[in-house]
Formats: C-alpha cells, structure tokens, sequence
C-alpha cells in the first residue's frame, strides 16, 4: 500500500488522480488531500476516500468543512496547511498539482521530510529546476513526472545515463491553430478565447488549455526537460504531432529512437507516477492501432508559435530567466482570458518582459521568487 497526499485535489488532474486512486484501490491509499477553493468537492472527495487531513485555502472554508466532517478526517487551511500535508509522517509519496508558483514551497518542504515527488505543477522546475533537483539529490528522494511527455521520456530512458542520449523529443499537440489551414497567421489577433479554449485532443484547465494554443505549455516542458532529465537545451527538442498518441521520444546515441504511445489519458503518466518501479493492472487505457489510421509528425512553425524560442532561451541563460517568462505568461494569459489583450499580445508581453529583465544566475528561492513578482508588475505594466 502506497499513502499518497494529493495537493490540488479538485482541479483537472487531481480528479484524475482521484480515479486513479479508486482504480488502484488497495494499493493505493489518499491519506492527505488539499483543495484551492472548491469546497463541495474536497467535502465529496473526503467522504469517500477518509483521508486523515485534508486542507482548503480560505480559513472560513476550513471550518465549515470540519463542522460537516466531525472528527474522523483534520482540516487545515492557506500554505500552513500544504506544508503539513507535504510532510505528513505516513506520506511515501506527494503528488503536486496547484496551479500557480504556490506548490514551490511545499514541494521544497516534502522533498526535505524525505518523500518522494510525483510533479504535475510546472512552475516548480520552470522556476526552480536547479535547486529541487539538488534537494532531491540531497536527501535521495525522487522527483516524478506526471506531465504525459516528461513520463514518456522517463519511461524511454529507464535509468539510462544522458551521455546515452542524442536528444530527447517532446512531442506536441500543435494546438488548435497549429497549421496555416486551421488558423492563417494574420488572423491570430482575432482568435477569440472561446476557440482558443478548444483544444483538438486534451480535455485540461483552463490555464494550459490557451498555453497548449500559444504553445507556451511546450516551451514550459521544454524547460521541465531539461532540469528533470539534467540534459542541456541544446539536445531538448520538439516536434509537432497532432495525434497525441507519441507522448515522447529518446533517441540514444547509436540512432535508436524510443517512444512512449497510448491514446491520450492522464490517468496513465499519473498512475505511473503513483505506483512507479512498479506497473499496475488497469483497463482504463486501450489504444486500438488498426483505428490509429495515421500518425504524422511535423517541425513546429517558430513563426507562428515564437514561445518555443523564448522558452528555449530562457532555459539556456537559466538563472531567473524561466521565472520571468513563467510569470509575465501566467499574466498575460489571465489578461487574454480577461479580453484585455489578442492573441499575439500574450508572445509580445512575455518576450518585452523578458528583454527587460535584469538575469541573476544561480539564484536564490528568495531571489527567484522576487523576480517572478517583480515580471508580474512589469508585465502587467
Ligand atoms: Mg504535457
């Protein structure tokens, strides 16, 4: 049996985590949950799996849930509330999926209690990579990926050395304008959030949704990439595959290329996650090949989808860099969400940030953490 705490439990992949755990019952066991601001859920959430302690953001919240729970399940609140979940004694492994930077501190918390990471937030290695790595290689925990491309790559490399690699490929979706024949480029100021919402082969957030458009979120795995598997830039790559059946490739260096398929499930990398060495029985995922018809690949157009390059300058220099580009995005996608600003105007905003900025290499938390606030000002500036 596994105890897992599931930080973020009722946004998109906390949900499929949940399944998973209902999948792998009796092996699999959430002792800790927390939750943003949806209530009702973590309440239904609660009732059914019993975890000792659950948490939710706002105090008020709190303790109306403990009203409703009694005794049997502890309700804690705010980030006081993720660092004990983060570092609950019976925890073997903690899966992170709060949007935004908030699962930095509690990832950093469970990391130096010792237990493993299983990491869906990607602010945590876009912004801070280097130092919950050498965390991790400190106190000899493991960091897993549940992104569905990282997981693939993970899976590909199976403890092989980089030296062993040519360059890993990320695939992508290409998102919803991805060709000239879905979306002419001199129409991207007209994309309205409604389309960009649309997204041909995952059902996600919000956030990663217009990311996936933009091609950002790419750019944000890129960099991931690059910390998780401690491989330089220069061999992180990217090719565009609108099937979504290729999660990811290794080629190794004697040109043998390794791939990584299923029809597209995040409950597949999140449960691998969960139960990694091991692999677990499940039907949830069937890929049928014969009704696959066609998987085609293509070189992502850097024209159309710029966020590509600033993502792969951004984890070249390092330093703050990632930070500022992580942050004047998440800025500029709200104002986008917001109809504050078209399209091309989330690209133009994170890249005049970017130009702005003054790099700090090898960072501090505190200096990474001043940075992401201060690409916040300016790029809402
Ligand atoms: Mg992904």
């Amino acid at each position: 049996m596994k105890n897992v705490v599931l930080l973020g439990s009722t946004g998109s992949i906390g949900t499929s985590t949940v399944k998973v755990a209902e999948d792998l019952a009796g092996q699999i066991r959430l002792i800790g949950l927390a939750a943003g601001g949806n209530a009702d859920l973590l309440l239904e959430q609660t009732r059914q799996h019993q975890p000792d302690v659950v948490s939710i953001n706002d105090p008020a919240k709190a303790k109306e849930l403990q009203a409703k729970l009694g005794g049997a399940t502890k309700v804690l609140c705010g980030n006081e509330g993720l660092l004990t979940l983060a570092t609950l004694p019976e925890a073997d492994i903690v899966l992170i999926a709060i949007v935004g930077t908030a699962g930095l501190q509690p990832a950093l918390a469970a990391i130096r209690a010792g237990k493993d990471i299983a990491v869906a937030s990607k602010e945590i290695l876009v912004m801070a990579g280097e130092i919950v790595m050498s965390e991790a290689r400190k106190h000899g925990v493991k960091v897993l990926a549940v992104d569905s491309e990282h997981s693939a790559i993970f899976q590909c490399l199976d403890g092989k050395p980089t030296d062993s690699v040519r360059k890993l490929i990320l695939t992508a979706s290409g998102g919803p304008f991805r060709s000239q024949t879905d979306w002419p480029k001199e129409k991207f100021s007209e994309i309205t959030v409604e389309r960009a919402l649309k997204h041909p082969s995952w059902v996600m957030g919000r956030k990663i949704t217009i990311d996936s458009a933009t091609l950002f979120n790419k750019g944000l795995e890129m960099i991931e990439a690059r910390w998780l598997f401690d491989i330089e830039m220069a061999r992180v790559g990217v090719v565009v595959h609108p099937q979504s059946i290729v999660h990811s490739m290794v080629e190794f260096v004697d040109g043998s290329i390794i791939a990584q398929l299923s029809t597209p499930d995040m409950c597949l990398p999140i449960q691998y996650a969960l139960t990694y060495p091991a692999r677990a029985a499940s039907d949830r995922v069937q890929t049928n090949f014969p009704k696959l018809s066609t998987l085609t690949f293509e070189e992502p157009d850097v024209e159309r989808f710029p966020a590509i390059e600033l993502a792969r300058r951004a984890g070249e220099i390092g330093g703050t860099l990632p930070a500022v580009l992580n942050a004047a995005n998440e800025v500029a996608v709200e104002a986008f969400v917001n109809r504050k600003i078209n399209f091309p105007q989330i690209t133009a905003t994170v890249r005049r940030t970017m130009d702005a900025h003054r790099i700090v290499a090898q960072p501090t938390l505190e200096q990474i953490l001043a940075a992401d606030a201060w690409a916040r000002v300016e790029a809402a500036r």
